[in-house]
């Protein structure tokens, strides 16, 4: 007997053969609202008529063609696309086929970078405690998730986890948002200077952390003392905006809302809304320059760079997202969604903090509001949760267990972008009862 790999081999998976909207419907007919895009990715909905149509198109027209022998129209107009909106100057976009190539490209450029220009020494990266980067064994190594590293040791061993931006358990109890963030940014440089001011390439983070602590944005200007001091020694700055990134918090680019110029920008999941697989790297005119006057080459590659249908199809959702305004609709969903949270959760025994941005919310399930101690690990109670969900007809994305190195659950709610008050009401409703 035959079987597909999934990620649990010892769960069975109800057969999805449908969707509709914000809803996925199963090989029974059962309706499940997708409050979480499956991972963030399905920002769109599902069966979107336009970009049915732009796939059908490009598929028609020309499926794929190597980039090694062609570019093509799709990869021209969305690198275009992106690049004008993108902030600062990041107008070279690599695309690959999701998110850990996005980030593993990104590494490799930063590494390029410095080899041509002549400081081959720059060899550490600095990523943070709890963070997930991917999970191809470079960008496993730059994340801080304990539980996926710990069997894949030995990892790359250049890489420095810092404290996470985390405001809910880092920051000390009398602490001001201000006291925080230089605490933080002190550490950074703290580091540099004890690897060498000359030695580090780059450091990443995401603008909102996803799915390691379930929707956590920055404190005040974090983003923009932590890009200082990485400009102060040279160091390149990564933003991973592969989940946060493409609307979900309401801006196009989550580096944009913390006044960040990142050198380097990844993107996936919501670039192609999962209607094709694609991710891509954003990079700054610098890198490419040095490149250019170097060996006019970026040492790496992977056969679907640049798919034309995965292009076609990321720029229909793109320009779907934009005619129909709907980063505003992410915007007032976004904060009543949070109300909504707030006036369902805010005094349940076992939700500790509810937070976010845009579209993009996290709900954090302790043991005990006073102590913010969480749930026993081996209790599971995330799978649990997503189960009762599922049985509810409800997606959401519960994660936790030892993930973090730490015990301690969390929901991350990231529904389509044209998600409207009645499927807000549906989503609490359900969620309510699963917790
Ligand atoms: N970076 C971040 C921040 C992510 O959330 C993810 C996926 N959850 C990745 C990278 C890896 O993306 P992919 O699964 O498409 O390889």
């Amino acid at each position: 007997m035959s079987h597909v790999l999934h990620r649990s081999l010892l769960q069975d998976y109800p057969v999805a053969v449908k969707g509709d909207g914000v809803y996925i419907i199963d090989a029974d007919n059962k309706r499940y609202l997708d409050a979480c895009g499956g991972a963030a990715v399905s920002c769109l909905g599902h069966s979107d008529p336009d970009v049915i149509q732009a796939i059908q198109q490009q598929v028609s027209q020309l499926a794929y063609a190597h980039s090694s022998f062609f570019t093509t129209e799709p990869m021209e107009a969305l690198a275009e696309f992106l690049a004008k909106r993108a902030p600062g100057h990041l107008n070279s976009v690599y695309f690959v086929s999701g998110g850990s190539e996005a980030v593993e490209a990104a590494l490799k450029l930063a590494r390029q970078y410095y080899v041509e220009k002549g400081e081959p020494q720059r060899k550490h990266i600095i990523a943070r405690r709890q963070s997930y980067h991917g999970n191809t064994l470079g960008a496993l190594a730059t994340g801080g998730n304990l539980w996926r590293r710990q069997q894949f040791e030995p990892l790359l061993i250049n890489i420095h986890h810092l404290s996470p931006c985390y405001a809910y358990r880092e920051k000390l109890e009398h602490e001001s948002d201000d006291a925080f963030v230089t605490r933080l940014v002190d550490e950074l440089e703290d580091k540099i200077l004890e690897l060498g001011a000359d030695q580090v390439m780059a450091f990443i983070a995401e603008p909102v952390v996803g799915a390691t602590l379930g929707a956590v944005p920055a404190v005040g200007r974090y983003f923009e003392k932590m890009k200082a001091v990485c400009e102060k020694y040279g160091v390149l700055l990564i933003a991973d905006e592969v989940m946060c990134g493409m609307g979900r918090t309401g801006a196009l680019f989550a580096s944009a809302q913390e006044n960040l110029v990142p050198d380097l920008l990844c993107i996936a999941k919501g670039l192609g809304a999962g209607y094709q697989p694609i991710g891509a790297t954003l990079v700054s005119d610098d890198i490419i320059n040095t490149l250019k006057s170097g060996s006019g080459f970026f040492q790496h590659g992977h056969t679907y760079i640049g798919h034309a249908t995965a292009c076609a199809a990321a720029l229909a959702v793109q320009h779907k997202i934009e005619d129909a305004q709907l980063l505003s609709n992410v915007e007032a969903m976004g904060t009543q969604l949070q109300q909504a949270l707030l006036h369902q959760f805010k005094d349940h025994p076992h939700i500790g903090d509810i937070r976010g941005k845009g579209l993009f919310r996290g709900l954090e399930l302790v043991k005990d509001r006073e102590t913010k101690a969480p749930f026993d690990s081996g209790l599971k109670l995330h799978a649990k949760i997503k189960k009762a969900a599922m049985n509810q007809g409800l997606m959401c994305y519960p994660m936790g267990g030892t993930i973090n190195g730490r015990d301690g659950d969390h929901i991350l709610l990231a529904p389509p972008f044209i998600f409207n008050e009645e499927h807000i009401d549906e989503l609490v409703t359900k969620l309510s009862v699963a917790i």
